[in-house]
């Protein structure tokens, strides 16, 4: 059963574990997710290559992500606690005070204080602010600023602080740049790697991300762009749409937006980041505890088959999962329960019909070929949609169209073919075309290679797009309809 959501897993120990990577590949995998928050870089490259290797046994074309760390702002490390066992952390009591300094030694944390490293917070912060400490758990309203070194803050919601725990403040605004000098080191790493995407966390504006293009282009990468929503400031009406149209992929990325928001607004915030990435031609990925309960357990809770099956329905093109495989008990498991409860959300009416640029006129012709492709195969009886496509612009331009219908991404480039491994619906193939074909011996090879996929049987419709020159950027100025054992096709 072909599913259209694409998963995107995150790489990590768990996947380290012999079989795991293959078991991943069987249970559906479309792009994995090279976290540099952890892990060195000789790990990403290793976990890289075994995806290659793998990709070329399988025949299955699985994309990379790497996604750069980014400014996240976190409390530095305690002392060996007697009270816990030795352990390097310490209970914070409801009302009790606390400071967070930058002048203090980073390993010296104990109930009363702890290091920070992130040197403009004490400037950013006034009395008043209210900064959560671990994705929210604990929260701290400030006091008082010591002279632009110290925070001193009141418990409002107590518990267990340990190590590195990352800190946002309520409402966003910090000055962080989106690249720091880590992620500039990662970016050459990623030079080698030869990624399909690159994530950049916490962009501010579409300048983070026209940098971090640049970046990467200077080190011979040109991955596609993948900005992860996390800042309050990403979703203002404007910027959010700067953002959107500066990337190739849009991340809802809810464990930092949810801290910096308020978790009760992240789903209108989702359904509004996936509508505008859909209408601006771009492609969106809901990410963050979607199977939680799956680091522990064998299957899921019913609350995330729900919210699997409503990221669906909202028409995003792929979800993610982060520690439920990067590091958690049942990896194959979670792409499994995914993979299930996607190909039976994506049977309902409502993920397959569209009015997407309906009322548009469109400024280019192979712009309008593709919308004329989806709009014919919606309304009448198309088993698959065959894109040939140098860039993959048409087949995201099909994609953003709501569809049951399966649209094979053509292509002889290898870095169009690992961008297409994340949209909704689309599925890469490998295809060269020989010198000088005319049209009817590649129509015939395009049916070769689909029935050698089985995808497609005598009698069956489909559309094909092409252009009369081959390799040719934007090329497309055909639309043919097809029947399978009918005519010139074999
Ligand atoms: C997030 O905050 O939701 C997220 C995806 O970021 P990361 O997993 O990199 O912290």
């Amino acid at each position: 059963m072909l599913r259209r959501t694409k998963i995107l897993a995150t790489l990590g120990p768990a996947t380290d574990k012999e079989g795991v990577l293959e078991g991943l590949f069987e249970a559906g995998i479309d792009v994995v997710r090279l976290n540099f928050s952890h892990g060195t870089a000789q790990d990403h490259i290793d976990r890289a290559n075994a995806v290659r290797e793998m990709s070329k046994k399988t025949g299955r074309r699985v994309g990379i992500l790497a996604d750069l760390q980014g400014p996240k702002i976190r409390i530095e490390r305690f002392k060996a606690n007697a009270k816990h066992g030795g352990a390097e952390k310490v209970w914070l009591e409801n009302g009790q005070d606390f400071a967070l300094d930058i002048n203090m030694d980073k390993e010296g944390g104990d109930e009363t204080q702890v290091a920070i490293s992130y040197e403009p917070l004490p400037k950013e912060v006034k009395a008043g602010s209210r900064l959560l400490l671990d994705d929210g758990r604990i929260v701290l309203d400030v006091v008082n600023v010591e002279a632009n070194l110290r925070i001193n803050c009141t418990v409002i919601v107590g518990g267990y602080l340990s190590n590195k725990k990352g800190i946002n403040l309520l409402g966003g605004g910090l000055s962080a740049a989106a690249l720091t000098e880590k992620d500039k080191e990662d970016i050459i790493t990623i030079g080698q790697i030869e990624c399909d995407y690159v994530a950049v966390s916490f962009p501010r504006c579409a300048e983070d991300l026209h940098e971090a293009r640049r970046l990467l282009q200077a080190v011979g990468c040109y991955a596609g762009i993948v900005s992860k929503v996390e800042r309050a400031e990403a979703i203002v009406p404007d910027v959010m749409d700067e953002i959107i149209l500066a990337s190739d992929a849009v991340m809802v990325a809810r464990g930092d937006l949810g801290v910096e928001i308020g978790d009760a607004n992240l789903p209108a915030v989702q359904k509004l980041l996936i509508k505008r990435s859909r209408e601006l031609n771009r492609v969106a990925i809901t990410a963050t505890q979607m199977m939680e309960s799956m680091i522990e357990n064998p299957i899921p809770t019913r609350a995330e088959v729900f919210d699997v099956a409503n990221a669906v329905y909202d028409g995003t093109d792929a979800i993610m999962l982060s520690a439920e495989t990067a590091s958690g008990n049942h990896p194959i498991k979670a792409v499994e329960a995914m993979h299930r409860i996607c190909v039976e959300a994506e049977k309902q009416a409502v993920v397959r019909e569209s009015d997407h640029r309906i009322n548009e006129q469109f400024q280019r012709d192979d712009e309008a070929i593709a919308m004329s492709a989806m709009y014919m195969a919606n309304h009448t009886k198309v088993k698959g949609i065959v894109a040939l496509t140098e860039s993959g612009s048409t087949p995201l331009w099909m994609s953003r169209i709501s569809s049951g219908i399966p649209i094979y991404a053509y292509s002889s480039q290898e870095k169009t073919l690992g961008k297409v491994t994340l949209f909704r619906g689309v599925f890469p193939m490998y295809f060269k075309l020989g010198e000088n074909q005319d049209h009817a011996e590649v129509n015939r090879n395009i049916v070769q290679e689909l029935r050698k996929w089985n995808a497609a049987k005598d009698g069956d419709k489909f559309i094909i797009t092409k252009g009369d020159l081959n390799g040719v950027e934007g090329g497309t100025n055909a639309l043919k309809v097809i029947i399978i054992g009918q005519g010139l096709t074999p």
